[in-house]
């Protein structure tokens, strides 16, 4: 059970929602991605990567970014259980998040980091770096991206961004 699920947990009654706690053993190793639309005291969309045993999370205040080149502000908020990327549904009035949680999109990712001219960059070591970037392959979504980590002034802030897709070659 990963260690990084003790803030999600901390922030939720669990008796009182439908939000999984976590530590199911997972289905597969498959890297998936999830966009949650959450209608809560203010719309956002929440995106999450598969990292490991669970989900690296953003809040994106404008949504997914769209053309090549959009950036979008993403503030990264806590790991969540990889259960919670088939979770939907309300979350009652009083709790953590409270509102309604649609799925918007979902699907699979490929680190493209792996393929870094001076050797492979594992998405632990993207993210710690601060410069992660991955192919999105949803319904919605598709094509590459990256989360850039800029200098906030107290809080840490990142950018999604929408790279320009390649045919083939380089992006
Ligand atoms: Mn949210």
């Amino acid at each position: 059970m990963s260690e990084s699920l003790t803030e999600y947990r901390r922030k939720r009654d669990f008796g009182k929602i439908a939000e999984p706690s976590g530590g199911q053993p997972a289905a597969s190793d498959q890297p998936i991605f999830v966009v949650q639309r959450h209608a809560a005291s203010t719309l956002h969309f929440d995106f999450r990567l598969r990292v490991g045993e669970v989900l690296k999370s953003w809040a994106v205040p404008k949504g997914p970014p769209e053309a090549a080149g959009d950036r979008r502000l993403a503030v990264p908020t806590e790991d969540h259980p990889l259960e919670y990327a088939t979770f939907a549904g309300r979350i009652p009035k009083g709790s953590y998040g409270a509102g309604t949680v649609e799925i918007w999109d979902s699907g699979t990712y490929r680190n493209l980091r792996e393929m870094d001219e001076d050797g492979p960059v594992s998405m632990s070591a993207a993210l710690a770096e601060g410069k992660v970037e991955f192919r999105l392959d949803g319904r919605k979504l598709t094509g590459n991206y990256a989360l850039i980590r800029t200098a906030g002034e107290d809080e840490e802030r990142w950018l999604w961004i929408k790279m320009k897709d390649e045919s083939g070659g380089e992006a």
